[in-house]
């Protein structure tokens, strides 16, 4: 069974993901965690970030594999990179390049083929698992996603930068020539802008339980 959860950047996707998933026992696929590891790796071999074929030449080289729940690039652990500014902007950046997506989509489709799971990113509802069994679109307003990144305590930016790189990032989710974010037509949309938490995850957990 595949739970899909779409929505902007720090809707809080992550973190319902992986609440639902322990609760159930399924498998959290963070689908953004492959694109800042591919990220990562653009940024580490030196290539010309805008020479978009030598991007899409050194992703293509990469293996990721989860071992353990950890997400190993080139068999190196590298969840404790993904979450800089640096890589923020370029897994934005890097992953509107749509043969980055057709990468990036065969290695998840390939990791979670024959197990449950709770998969979280842009396009995971309407491309990537389109036949998913429950299909979320979580959203709130810039503010809302801006200070809550702020609270977190864990970016080195203000809350006007942080707001700032949201927008950007927004901007870029929406005009992907391929896996734009968007919401499915039979996906339930939950505004979590007044909500915490613990009542988001109460309303995924209860259509969960209501699709089982
Ligand atoms: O969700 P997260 O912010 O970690 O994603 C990192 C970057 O990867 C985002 O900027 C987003 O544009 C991109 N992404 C994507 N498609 C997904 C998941 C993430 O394009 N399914």
């Amino acid at each position: 069974m595949v739970v899909a959860i779409d929505g902007p950047a720090g809707v809080g996707k992550s973190s319902v993901a992986q609440w639902v998933s322990e609760r159930f026992g399924f498998f959290n696929l963070n689908s953004g965690a492959f694109y800042r590891a591919a990220a990562v790796k653009v940024l580490d071999s030196g290539v010309n970030s805008l020479n978009e074929k030598a991007v899409v030449d050194t992703v293509q080289t990469a293996t990721f594999d989860i071992i353990d729940k950890h997400l190993y690039l080139d068999g190196v652990n590298v969840e404790k990179r993904l979450r800089t500014p640096e890589v923020d902007k370029a897994s934005s950046v890097f992953s509107s390049i749509v043969d980055i997506r057709h990468i990036i989509n065969g290695h998840l489709r390939r990791i979670a083929s024959a197990i449950n799971l709770v998969a979280e990113g842009r396009d995971m509802t309407t491309v990537v698992f389109p036949d998913a069994e429950v299909k979320i679109y979580l959203d709130a307003s810039v503010s809302v996603r801006a200070m809550r990144r702020f609270n977190q305590g864990s970016s080195s930016l203000s809350l006007e930068d942080i707001e700032l790189s949201i927008r950007e990032r927004d901007h870029r989710d929406r005009n992907k020539k391929e896996g734009s974010l968007l919401i499915a037509d039979d996906a339930v949309v939950l505004d979590t802008s007044t909500l915490t938490l613990a009542q988001v995850y109460e309303k995924v957990t209860g259509l969960i339980k209501a699709y089982l």
